[in-house]
């Protein structure tokens, strides 16, 4: 059997372009191919938590290119030589005998053995594009964090984020999606929340004040133009991983497993809207552009 073994992952490093040799090309259920690498530049859709979108970009082997359609998490069982696939992963990352691998989606139409060297290239125009996205997220999750609480706390919250602030983005977020240029994150204003002391409905009757300031905070921390870092523990997929920046000047560290930009600078604006779409949910809508 095939030795396959966790995927080594370069996207954190802002490598998009690598050759790797393939470890598992597999048919799929619809006549497609799963294809496993050593390394690749290519960020996979999370499936636990899939709120920054699989990168794009092309798979090429022996001179023939194939887009790669999707790219998934996938886990392989070592005692039996099974490959598991985004929802059909049945055990945590750290269990003994699985290895944590990126699945290349493509179409079967170009002839890949285990053991060829694939060429792999992702399209760092788009990837860019949700980095942006994801990385501005962060800080305005921050800043909204920040404005509530200097006016809508009636008690002290345990939560606090890295800025210090009563964590509201963490109690309350209920579903988070990056795309290209943007970020929306809808939040939950519930009974526990407002027992843990946010007052909400001031929070929904003042929201277009809130989106003020938040946005006067976030073109102050944007002027900064801070670098962004991510931290890892090891090359795999599955180690943990941690951005890294500043806002205001104070050092901020956040877990995550998205792509980012590696500076501040690259943001032409980062903007947020907030919109209440009933007494009971807020969405927040961050956008940025891309520097001139
Ligand atoms: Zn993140």
């Amino acid at each position: 059997m095939a030795a396959v073994t966790p995927t080594k992952v370069t996207f954190t490093q802002g490598q998009c372009e690598l050759d790797s040799v393939v470890q598992l090309a597999q048919p799929t259920p619809d006549g497609d191919i799963y294809v496993v690498t050593e390394t690749t530049p290519f960020h996979p859709v999370s499936h636990i938590w899939p709120d920054h979108p699989a990168d794009r970009g092309t798979l090429t082997a022996d001179g023939k290119s194939a887009d790669v359609k999707d790219c998934l998490t996938g886990a392989f069982n070592t005692a039996d030589g099974t490959l598991h696939v985004g929802k059909d992963i049945p055990v945590k990352r750290d269990e003994e005998g699985w290895h944590f691998v990126v699945v290349h989606l493509i179409d079967s139409g170009i002839d890949i053995k285990t053991g060829d060297t694939v060429s792999l290239l992702v399209d760092a125009d788009y990837q860019q594009a949700l980095s942006r996205g994801h990385s501005g997220a962060h800080l305005t999750a921050l800043a909204l964090n920040k404005v509530l609480h200097e006016g809508y706390w009636r008690k002290e919250a345990s939560r606090i984020d890295p800025l210090g602030h009563y964590d509201f983005h963490s109690y309350a977020e209920q579903t988070s999606f990056v795309e290209a240029d943007r970020c929306i994150d809808s939040y939950r204003l519930g009974k526990t929340l407002r027992k843990r002391g946010l007052n909400s409905a001031d929070m929904v009757a003042d929201l277009a004040d809130i989106e003020t300031k938040v946005n006067l905070i976030l073109a102050e921390w944007l002027t900064a133009g801070e670098g962004v870092n991510m931290a890892r523990k090891g090359d795999t997929l599955t180690d943990s991983r941690y951005w890294q920046s500043k806002a205001g000047g104070q050092d901020i560290e956040i877990p995550c497993g998205g792509t980012h930009i590696q500076s501040f600078k690259e943001l032409g604006s980062l903007k947020v809207k907030l919109v209440a779409n009933s007494d009971q949910e807020v969405v927040m809508t961050t956008l940025t552009t891309p520097a001139r």
